[in-house]
């Protein structure tokens, strides 16, 4: 199997042609068809996986479908992430497979200051990759908006919950439009884990693999 069976968009498939992925990885082989076909996931996944293209790649031609080349520059996907390191890779990845498209990702995380990430958030976003903390900040700000938001994913949900951050994702949801489609990806599938996903999910596709 390649890429080219999910019918991605010929400026996605070109950006995967340039960073040399030829064939999906297990996950992105189950969940991709699911995600495209707008059903929420509740996805199984260990870092190394590619789980982070099994998401995105899926998202980002749903977005492009949705609203052609011009996706309005409005926050229509949201990303958590538990930790800065990994908002920024999420994000690095998302900006290699959108360089041939006009997609626009934006990631805010804490520990570097606000001001910029006011501007980038300004200036239109696509796809915003976020920690939790920092998303509430913006929030509270009245920086962001996130009632246009379509798409939602919860990105190593386990260590989100490890990390203390479940009523930040409750208020973060409280925000969102209840009608969106959703993601969960967790290392490990503990009974608060399990908990979140009935939370968040409507009868999501289950990947273990
Ligand atoms: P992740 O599990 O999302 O952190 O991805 C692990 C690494 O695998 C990252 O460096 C990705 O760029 C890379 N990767 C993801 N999917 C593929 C693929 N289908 N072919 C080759 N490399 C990939």
């Amino acid at each position: 199997a390649n890429f080219k069976a999910f019918g991605f968009p010929n400026t996605i498939l070109s950006a995967l042609d340039d960073a040399g992925y030829t064939t999906p990885t297990p996950i992105q082989a189950a969940a991709i068809p699911e995600i495209l076909k707008g059903r929420d996931v509740l996805a199984l996944a260990q870092t190394g996986t590619g789980k982070t293209a099994a998401f995105a790649l899926p998202m980002m031609a749903l977005l492009m479908r949705q609203h052609g080349t011009r996706v309005p520059k409005s926050t229509k996907a949201l990303i958590l992430a538990p930790t800065r390191e990994l908002a920024i890779q999420i994000f690095e990845n998302i900006r290699t497979y959108s360089r041939h498209s006009h997609v626009r990702a934006v990631v805010t995380v804490g520990g570097v200051s606000i001001g910029p990430q006011k501007k980038a958030l300004e200036a239109g976003v696509d796809i915003l990759i976020a920690t939790p903390g920092r998303l509430l900040d913006h929030m509270n700000q009245r920086t962001v908006r996130l009632d246009g938001v379509t798409h939602l994913v919860l990105d190593e949900a386990d260590r989100m919950l490890d990390m203390g951050f479940i009523r930040d994702i409750r208020k973060i949801e409280a925000a969102l439009p209840k009608q969106r489609h959703s993601m969960m990806f967790s290392a490990t599938m503990p009974a608060d884990v399990e908990e979140l996903g009935r939370f968040l999910l409507h009868q999501p596709h289950r990947i273990d693999l």
